[in-house]
């Protein structure tokens, strides 16, 4: 290579003709190169984003750095006179450290990772960001050229034709997966196709209600075909009495059947996640090894760990039990009180208008005379400042109701591990100590008597209220305190000291909302 000129750029690039292509080819022998030449890919930028997705792909699986292996991406002529682009990889110390040519070996599995990287969440990312393929070994001007669009259309292209690594196989037929989404919706031939989705146990309600299908669902609907959602037998059984109703409403909003059965697992303990039956009675079947594409949210379908594969069956694989929307009632004898916009509002009164109505729930099963002794509310997901404010609150005033020393006991679980820095008053805790500090401190502010208990958890979210008389009343909150937002962003300084975000926590002044399409249910039964 040239010095650099005084602008600071290669001498030879704005002058082709001194370009002595020799120089790469010198440099393939002197080192390990892996040459792609896919379909398809014509422009040098698209090329550049490829290589430079398959590289940061192959370091995280070789664990080695990425800038161990240059990329390159250089015109070529394909054999029919047609415009083509070679991508290379090339192993930077000289001789070769044999990484780059190992991409052969681990083709589909760099596929799956480089898909994730090139459909890049950063808002404005456009052509290319740092996070995804802008790397700084990139000179201006492939930078300038670098187009990950084009690019991502490639890598899913190749992976329809990939196969899986063996592990992830079922029978020799299988292909590659990494656009689940788009192959579902690529799958729907005709009118009175069924399409069948299974989802893992237990079922968060929240998990439909964010379900990243919902848009393929209601599209495969109204091109007459029918969706069924999978779930495991006795999933039903285990829903609280307000879950349960919330579960009825998403099923008749997605416009699902719904059926319980066993799950089919294939001899690699793969697992079926998908299925297309045609009327002919074919079936085209997707599975996976992966225990996070099963989980109802945005995540389904979007595996981790391992790959999902597709294949076809001339049989219907999946079996289960249909069971009628009809049958998922709440259970006798309790009450129950459809929340919408009722407690939209000032968050300042907000604890106490929930507590008005829990008190009439109360009343409507005949326990208004009770003298409560004390409070009790689990709940798995009280991870942010916004749901730990709105439940202390609540229990609060309901507690407060009947004299000033009535005990308040909240359980929860320990917080997720988290790579993401929380920012907003509804983003989670990454620390346990700094939730529970701000639990402490702002309870002893409105002089609560507030026990925290960190445990595990059934999946419902109650309150347990204990009467004088010996009686227990309970209230089921299906989506606990995790229904509302803040009217417009509101920051949280989760990098001040525990103690000042309890201040910061008693000081939060904004409105809380709900859409007017959703709803929770508050359900009392003794
Ligand atoms: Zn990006």
């Amino acid at each position: 290579m040239g010095k650099p000129d005084v602008d600071g750029y290669c001498s030879g690039s704005s002058r082709p003709f001194s370009i002595q292509r020799e120089l790469r080819l010198g440099y393939e022998i002197s080192t390990d190169v892996f040459e792609l030449q896919p379909v398809g890919l014509e422009t040098r930028g698209a090329g550049l984003a490829l290589a430079s997705a398959l590289r940061e792909a192959l370091s995280r699986r070789l664990g080695v750095e990425p800038d161990e292996m240059g990329i390159a991406a250089e015109d070529r002529r394909n054999r029919v006179g047609g415009r083509s682009v070679s991508v290379f990889l090339f192993d930077r110390s000289s001789g070769g450290a044999g990484f780059a040519v190992q991409a052969d070996d681990h083709f589909a599995e760099l596929l799956n990772e480089a898909e994730k990287l090139l459909d890049c969440g950063v808002p404005g990312c456009v052509t290319g960001c740092p996070s995804c393929v802008l790397t700084t070994d990139l000179s201006e001007d492939e930078a300038r050229l670098l187009d990950r669009g084009p690019a991502l259309e490639i890598v899913r292209s190749l992976a329809a034709d990939a196969s899986p690594l063996e592990v992830d196989q079922v029978g020799s037929t299988s292909r590659l997966v990494l656009d689940l989404h788009g192959e579902i919706e690529r799958g729907f031939p005709t009118a009175g196709t069924k399409l069948i989705l299974r989802v893992d146990s237990p079922l968060a309600i929240s998990g439909l209600t964010t379900w990243s299908l919902r848009g393929v669902i209601d599209r495969w609907r109204r091109r007459g075909g029918t969706v069924s959602l999978s779930i495991p037998v006795g999933t039903t059984a285990m829903l609280d009495s307000a879950s349960i109703l919330s579960f009825r409403d998403q099923l008749s909003i997605l416009d699902l059947e719904l059926e319980e059965g066993e799950e089919v697992v294939f001899p690699n303990r793969s697992r079926l996640l998908a299925e297309i039956i045609l009327e002919s009675g074919d079936s085209l079947a997707f599975a996976s090894r992966d225990a996070v594409a099963f989980q109802a949210g945005p995540q389904w379908g979007k595996p981790q760990n391992a790959a999902i594969v597709r294949f076809k069956s001339s049989q219907r694989l999946s079996k289960g039990s249909k069971i009628a929307r009809t049958s998922l009632q709440s259970s006798a004898g309790a009450s129950v009180s459809i929340v919408s916009t009722e407690l939209n509002g000032p968050i300042s009164s907000f604890g106490r208008r929930a507590a008005d109505i829990i008190a009439s729930l109360i009343t409507e099963i005949g326990l208004k005379s009770e003298t409560i002794t004390s409070v009790v509310y689990e709940d798995r997901y009280l991870h942010s400042p916004l749901v730990v404010r709105m439940c202390i609150d609540t229990l609060s005033a309901l507690s407060k109701a009947h004299g000033p020393n009535v005990p308040i006991t909240i359980c929860t679980r320990r917080l997720n591990e988290s790579e993401l820095l929380p920012r907003r008053i509804e983003h989670n805790w990454k620390s346990d100590r700094d939730r529970e500090i701000v639990f402490r401190d702002y309870a002893a502010s409105l002089k609560l008597a507030l026990e925290l208990q960190i445990g595990d958890l059934p999946h419902a979210r109650q309150i347990t209220l204990a009467t004088q008389s010996g009686k227990r009343i309970h209230i089921l909150l299906d989506q606990g305190f995790g229904a509302w937002r803040p009217e417009r962003y509101r920051d949280f300084d989760f990098r001040a000291r525990a103690e000042s975000q309890a201040r910061q926590l008693k000081g939060l002044d904004f409105t809380l909302s709900m859409s007017a399409e959703s709803k929770t249910y508050f359900v009392a039964r003794s």
